[in-house]
């Protein structure tokens, strides 16, 4: 009988979404476009995002969260 099943299966689900994130930024990076197709939160930014944006390299809610925060300042 296993114990703390939950824990590993929760720690297996965040492990993998890390591993498709890094595979992505990755391939972005070996792609060699103007901009990146992933964000450090793992977010995919958008081909209209990036065409409207060139080089962005945030997904529109990071980049909106950073707006927030340099208003606040
Ligand atoms: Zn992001």
């Amino acid at each position: 009988m296993k114990t703390g099943n939950a824990a590993y299966e929760l720690a297996d689900r965040l492990a993998e979404r890390e591993r498709a994130a890094g595979i992505a930024r990755v391939q972005s990076q070996l792609s060699g476009s103007s901009g990146r197709l992933v964000c450090d939160c793992g977010e995919t930014i958008s081909e209209a995002r990036r065409r409207a944006v060139p080089n962005t390299t945030k997904c529109i809610d990071c980049a909106m969260f950073e707006e927030r925060q340099r208003r606040r300042a």
